[in-house]
């Protein structure tokens, strides 16, 4: 028999592909077949891209494949028609791109099976039960009122948090009964939807605007551009109802901080039919069971993050991304693809619609709305009764500053409290100080290994470096001159809770950022305890500032946030504006009124000025003329190499090397090498070259054609590299 070749994509870091020989009593694998392949001295699991290839070396040195572990490709041909997209557009080596989108356990060669799991339903005693007499065991109810709408897999039990003596009693009393099976099996019908709420006008114009299109399985794009409390879920809820009644499933991509089991639960209630999740708080074979759920269509909505929008769907009917502004979309190491962008192609190729849903658009979105490629559905109304909160600015020059807080804020603050109302605090730096620094000679506390200050945390007892995690314990006397005179500088969150314990003793406060909420399960507790009003005072990180909906916080104050507006970055102004508006969009969430407070040392920047006075969409229309004006994206199309080095000419050669060959292109400009924002991190130099054309085709294609010389330049093998298209922050 003829000998017979295979094409491999490898999860190694090079654009290459590797033929493997096929042996005779091998089956031939399909193409998005995995295989394990030996590589050097490893064995790899790879992705066959080609059958029966000619093999581009000579025969007799190819290796063969040891196993092939798939009959079936592990993708439906549309994403992976997708995938191979994302791999080019990207210019990211396909091997990688497959193997960061299949689920750890498939990518290290495990077969894709389903686990047995366990079913819960109600036993007929169960069902006579009356839930009211179960006040005094809540959990309990919770439970059977869970079950009293249908049974509940184990993964659904696990997502509603209901503990396991619970449901050990509920089973003991005889009112809850077991069932083993294989999650496959389940199949799910949905014809009805609890508690939809009547909409409002705006709200019903944009479902009805979906429900065509939706049903027709159009991939249309809406941005749903609505004010913070507009009632955007509702709309997300009524468009997923038509899909779902068809039998379609859903995708739900949210911020990494937003999925908490509320969210689930709050799907839950309103449909009954099967939801997993995908989210890096999953074990991997929680993971794979969700992934082969939405696979084979057993799951009905499927929420995750980021990486979710690569889990195959047997029948998507509708993708949304809540906040999609959010950066987090974006990944930002390795394979550095954007989820809504992928979303948009995704939904073209399966024909699915796409709700993209934000109180502050970004303004690549704005740009692909006015040029007609999305539909903006916009929500201008508060849903239900909350008003739209009121602006002030406080000018701290004129201001005594006692730890960061005016006389005039501790004074609005006092009213606020004394009226039995909650205000939040926003400080984006956790820790005590930002930093240590020598009354006598100005010394600083550096980090060794990063050009960065290390961070003092009280609590901790150690400096500590937020880019690196080093740590260093707290000195009592200077490093250069010895001096004892050591004052901390810059406002941390652990100071600010000191500081309100000091100014308002007689309320109860409590501090929501990364140290606080480092054990599973914290964040979730203090975000209910921070709804339910059991803290007058909340001090928040950019943690708090997304979605959370806090009923009793009437005040928002945004303490620190001149650092924003004279930064370097281009986008800064839209990140400062989303964020002013998520973190304003805290206030009067229900029957009160909302106060948003911004303190300031510049209140006659034009920035500020456009935010408290006119909002969002009037900066979101002056930025894209200032965007337009000066030919930055969503205008022009960027890409940026990147390099880091143990010495700074290693990572500056590599980069001028590569741009003496980029510098060719008449339509391509060349910015760089210069150094990244940070420009040093745990002991490398980082460099950056900045790539920008008018157009995206001739940026693209001149790194399609340089790129196989500039990986194999002699200055690679002496710095770490990397490439990002459409890059975010630099
Ligand atoms: P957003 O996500 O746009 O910030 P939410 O979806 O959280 O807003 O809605 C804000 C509040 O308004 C929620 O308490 C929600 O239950 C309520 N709400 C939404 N739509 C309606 C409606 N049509 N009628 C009454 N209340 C509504
Ligand atoms: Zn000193
Ligand atoms: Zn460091």
């Amino acid at each position: 028999m003829k000998p017979r070749y295979i094409r491999v994509a490898l999860p190694v870091p090079m654009r290459q592909l590797f033929d493997y020989s096929i042996k005779e009593e091998q089956p031939m694998p399909v193409v998005g077949a995995r295989v394990k392949v030996p590589f050097g001295n490893r064995q790899l699991v790879g992705f066959v891209v080609a059958c029966d290839v000619t093999p581009e070396v000579a025969a007799a040195k190819l290796k063969s494949v040891r196993e092939v572990l798939d009959t079936n490709p592990l993708w439906p041909a549309s994403l992976w028609e997708l995938l191979l997209w994302a791999g080019r557009y990207y210019h990211h080596p396909l091997g990688e791109v497959l193997s960061h989108a299949a689920p750890a356990l498939l990518r290290k060669g495990q077969p894709p099976r389903y686990e047995t799991t366990t079913r819960y339903q109600l036993t007929a005693l169960g069902r006579e039960q009356v839930l009211s007499e179960l006040k005094r065991a809540p959990q309990q109810q919770r439970f059977m009122a869970a079950l009293q709408r249908g049974p509940m897999h184990q993964a659904g039990v696990k997502e509603a948090d209901i503990p396991a003596a619970t449901v050990k009693t509920l089973i003991e009393k005889g009112w809850v009964e077991t069932e083993q099976l294989r999650l496959h099996e389940a199949s799910w019908q949905c014809d009805q939807a609890n508690d939809a709420l009547r909409l409002n006008e705006e709200q019903a114009t944009a479902v009805a605007a979906m429900r065509g299109p939706l049903e027709r399985g159009e991939p249309k794009v809406w941005l749903l551009d609505g004010v913070t409390g507009s009632g955007k879920t509702e709309v997300y809820l009524q468009a997923m109802e038509t899909v779902l009644f068809r039998g379609q499933q859903v995708m739900v991509l949210v911020p990494e901080i937003g999925l908490t089991p509320q969210t689930v639960a709050r799907f839950q209630r309103r449909f009954d039919v099967p939801i997993v999740s995908l989210h890096s708080g999953l074990t991997d074979s929680e993971r794979l069971q969700s992934w082969l759920q939405a696979r084979d269509g057993g799951a009905a909505i499927i929420i995750g993050t980021r990486s979710a929008i690569f889990t195959p769907c047997k029948q998507l009917g509708l993708m949304i991304l809540d906040e999609e502004h959010d950066s987090s979309f974006k990944q930002q190491d390795g394979f550095r693809y954007n989820a809504r962008d992928l979303a948009v192609k995704r939904a073209h190729q399966e024909g699915f619609g796409v709700i993209l849903g934000s109180a502050t658009p970004s303004l690549e979105s704005l740009a692909n709305a006015r040029a007609g490629r999305y539909q903006r559905l916009e929500l201008n109304q508060r849903a239900g009764e909350a008003q739209l909160a009121k602006h002030a600015v406080i000018d701290l020059k004129q201001q005594r500053i006692h730890q960061g807080l005016s006389d005039q804020l501790l004074a609005t603050m006092a009213k606020h409290l004394e009226a039995g109302n909650q205000v939040l605090l926003f400080l984006n730096r956790r820790g005590y100080a930002s930093a240590l620094l020598c009354h006598e000679c100005g010394w600083v506390s550096e980090c060794h290994r990063c050009q960065a200050n290390m961070t003092l945390h009280q609590q901790a007892h150690l400096l500590q470096c937020h880019h690196c995690g080093g740590q260093r314990r707290i000195p009592h006397q200077c490093g250069a001159c010895g001096s004892t005179q050591i004052i901390s500088q810059g406002l941390g969150t652990e100071q600010l809770e000191e500081a309100l314990a000091k100014h308002f003793p007689e309320y109860k406060s409590l501090r929501i950022d990364r140290d606080s909420t480092r054990k599973k399960g914290q964040l979730e507790k203090a975000l209910q305890a921070a709804a339910n009003g059991e803290y007058s005072l909340l001090i928040g990180t950019q943690m708090l500032a997304k979605g959370h909906h806090f009923p009793h916080v009437t005040l928002v104050s945004l303490l620190d946030v001149d650092g924003a507006l004279y930064s370097s970055d281009f986008r800064a102004p839209e990140r400062l504006a989303q964020l002013y508006l998520q973190v304003a969009g805290r206030a009067g969430r229900e029957h009160k009124a909302g106060t948003v407070v911004l303190q300031t040392h510049h209140p006659e920047h034009p920035l500020i000025q456009e935010l408290v006075n006119n909002g969002y969409r009037d900066f979101a229309v002056a930025a894209l003329e200032e965007r337009q004006q000066a030919l930055l994206p969503p205008f022009a199309a960027m890409a940026l190499l990147r390099a880091e080095a143990v010495s700074q000419q290693a990572a500056e050669a590599v980069l001028q090397a590569m741009a003496n060959y980029l510098n060719h292109h008449p339509d391509v400009t060349v910015i760089g090498p210069m150094p990244a924002p940070l420009a040093k991190r745990a002991g490398r130099y980082r460099l950056q070259l900045l790539l920008h054309a008018e157009q995206r085709a001739p940026l693209h294609a001149w790194l399609q054609q340089l790129l196989p010389t500039l990986e194999k330049l002699p200055e690679t093998r002496h710095a770490r590299w990397s490439l990002d298209i459409d890059p975010q922050d630099f």
